[in-house]
């Protein structure tokens, strides 16, 4: 069975040293009771949660996947036991409203349990993953009413939320949607469609399913501007709060997917079912933008997550298989041959993943640490700059994180050779599950273009400008630092080089009808590039600068940082040749060409 231990020991570096992140957000709202040691102590808790009872039921749920029988859907073995034992201890309410039973505690934090559970079960997490977007998004546009209806039951993991917007015919382009909603004379409404790939629509492990559905009132304006949302419950709320009648909301059949096969993934029919609106009329889509851009940065952790369990697997059979000889000389005369590790190419595929997971972790943390300043800040600019990092890293890190994850999952599998495409070790698992976190919750194409099209755009490129200025902030020191300038000097390369090709497509997107769609995708990844170098820079300052720093964790912190800079981030070079001639070559190259 593959192996998972939870990173405590990175989290806890990042959080208390390179982010103080207690007093940074006591000193923003002293209401917040988190010490360190309470950090800690929640971190330890939900790694022994994830270790010791998620782990255990990943490669079974993947082997037995949901079943559908009777139009109802079956968690696989251990699932709904699991789901009650995680509801009961608190954590499906961890980041949400003191007032509806949460525990209230930072974003932050929430990041650091979503990538445990994640790593240990991606399926699993998935579910109270949806509940906690659904919980968002009610209490930011839910009326008073519906508020105290839903939200108590979704805290505490009674209830499940999801968020239905696909249909056949409309993916990517939700301005195609078709199912339509009427309004009743008692003031609610019926909504009759057929929802597509609808992730926990229906499963065994809660009382109830609140459906977030996006409809189509009959004098909407076409496209995207005309989209309204709805609560769906499965069963009717009776006045006194319990379950009532059962709406006319049916399963059709569950998908059969290339992994993440225990998280059920359902057809919906809603067939005149009862909705309530929730927040104005046409105005679904933006309101469901609250959801989507939360779930956008969890399936970015998820990425993290399971490149973390792929890398931690793959470095443990490393240390045991033994194949071949080091180039270097023998490592282990005494045995028939030395551990793969040995081997440059294997050490190389390692430090490549440990540099991007280590980094995308920090970069998240820091992202979250700015979700949580956005929300609690009363001073307007502190506000304001964190909501801009917000806004302009949701799609950097949805994107890069599980694109990287992809490639060190696979990378991982490689170290096992065939004992990796064989099921027994669980690589091709990791490999499966992490797929689909570049496809849902808007391809990371569709990423890229809201990262060029909208966030570099909006309010006067501030957004790209507040990050600038929050780099240049922190080199202040760094600059004084010569010790530091073997990561200080490729960073600030590469950072110029961003802020040029960011320069350059401003001047040159009229240009082209087409520029900023083909260049977009590389553009993000330089941009991640110069992101995750940027961490490694503070990383690397906190490590040179520290009393301790002939510390197995620091050193080791120091070198990784060194192969980031050196073996990973002249990538950024590579990308910003291909993104000046890209445009130049696809307009000459027509659809009949390709
Ligand atoms: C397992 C699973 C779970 C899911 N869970 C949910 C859920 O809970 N709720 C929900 O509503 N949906 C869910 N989805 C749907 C998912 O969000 C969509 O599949 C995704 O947004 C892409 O839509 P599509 O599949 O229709 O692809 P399409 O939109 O048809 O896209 C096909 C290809 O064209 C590209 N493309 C499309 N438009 C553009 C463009 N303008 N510019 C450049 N490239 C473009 C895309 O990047 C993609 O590569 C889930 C899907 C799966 C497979």
């Amino acid at each position: 069975m593959p192996i998972y231990k939870a990173p405590i020991e990175d989290f806890q570096f990042l959080c208390h040293e390179i982010f103080d992140v207690t007093n940074s957000l006591s000193a923003v709202d002293d209401s917040i009771e988190i010490s360190a040691d309470l950090l800690d102590a929640i971190l330890i808790e939900c790694a022994k949660f994830s270790e010791e009872v998620l782990l255990p039921l990943n490669q079974t749920g993947d082997q037995l996947g949901c079943k559908f029988e009777n139009g109802e859907v079956f968690t696989p073995p251990g699932f709904k036991e699991a789901y009650r034992k995680f509801s009961e201890g608190g954590w499906c309410g961890l980041s949400s409203q003191k007032e509806y039973g949460g525990q209230g505690l930072p974003e932050v934090i929430q990041y650091m349990t979503d990538e445990m559970i994640s790593s240990a079960n991606m399926s699993f997490g998935l579910y109270p993953g949806l509940t906690q977007g659904t919980i968002l998004c009610i209490s930011k546009h839910g009326s008073e009413k519906q508020k105290e209806i839903y939200l108590s039951n979704l805290i505490s993991g009674k209830w499940q939320g999801t968020m239905c917007l696909t249909e056949a015919h409309a993916g990517s382009d939700l301005g195609l949607l078709r199912t339509q909603a009427f309004s009743n004379d008692d003031g609610t409404y019926s909504i009759s469609g057929t929802k597509i790939f609808i992730s926990a629509g229906e499963h065994d492990m809660v009382e109830n399913i609140v459906h977030l559905v996006l409809a189509r009132l009959p004098d909407a304006p076409k496209g995207t501007s005309g989209i309204s949302m709805f609560i769906v419950p499965k069963f009717k709320i009776d006045k006194d709060g319990s379950l009532g009648d059962k709406n006319n909301v049916s399963v059709g059949s569950i998908e059969h997917k290339m992994g993440a096969k225990a998280s059920s993934t359902c057809v919906m029919n809603f067939d005149n079912a009862t909705g309530w609106l929730i927040g104005l009329e046409n105005k679904g889509l933006s309101n469901m933008f609250t959801m989507m851009n939360k779930e956008r940065l969890f399936v970015g952790t998820q990425g993290i997550a399971q490149a973390e369990v792929a890398y931690q697997n793959a470095k443990n059979y490393a240390n045991e298989r033994l194949q071949g000889r080091a180039p270097d000389g023998k490592k282990s005369p005494e045995k028939s041959a030395d551990a793969i590790i040995n081997h440059p190419d294997i050490k190389n595929k390692l430090l490549f993943s440990k540099s991007i997971i280590q980094a995308s972790r920090a970069l998240s943390i820091w992202t979250h640490l700015n979700v949580d300043i956005a929300k609690l800040d009363n001073n307007a600019d502190n506000k304001i700059l964190a909501e801009d990092i917000e806004g302009i890293m949701t799609p950097v890190i949805k994107a890069s994180c599980t694109d990287f994850a992809t490639e060190i999952t696979n990378e991982c599998l490689q170290i096992f050779g065939g004992h990796g495409y064989v099921s027994e070790w669980g690589m091709e698992q990791f490999v499966r599950d992490v797929r689909i976190t570049q496809i849902y919750e808007g391809t990371n194409s569709i990423q890229a273009l809201d990262l060029v099209k909208r966030k570099l755009k909006i309010h006067n490129g501030r957004l790209f400008n507040s990050l600038v200025n929050k780099i240049e902030g922190s080199l202040t020191e760094i600059n004084q630092n010569k010790e530091l300038e073997f990561l200080a000097e490729p960073f600030k390369k590469s950072f110029s080089r961003l802020i040029e090709v960011t320069n350059w497509m401003i001047k040159n997107e009229n240009s082209s009808p087409q520029l900023l769609s083909t260049i977009s995708n590389d553009y993000l990844k330089l941009f991640s590039l110069v992101c995750f170098a940027w961490m490694w820079l503070l990383i690397g300052e906190k490590c040179i600068s520290s009393s301790n720093k002939e510390n197995r964790f620091y050193k080791s912190k120091l070198k990784t940082a060194n192969f980031f800079m050196y073996q990973v981030l002249p990538l950024s070079q590579y990308l910003e040749g291909k993104i000046k001639t890209n445009n130049m070559i696809l307009e000459n190259i027509t659809i009949d060409d390709i």
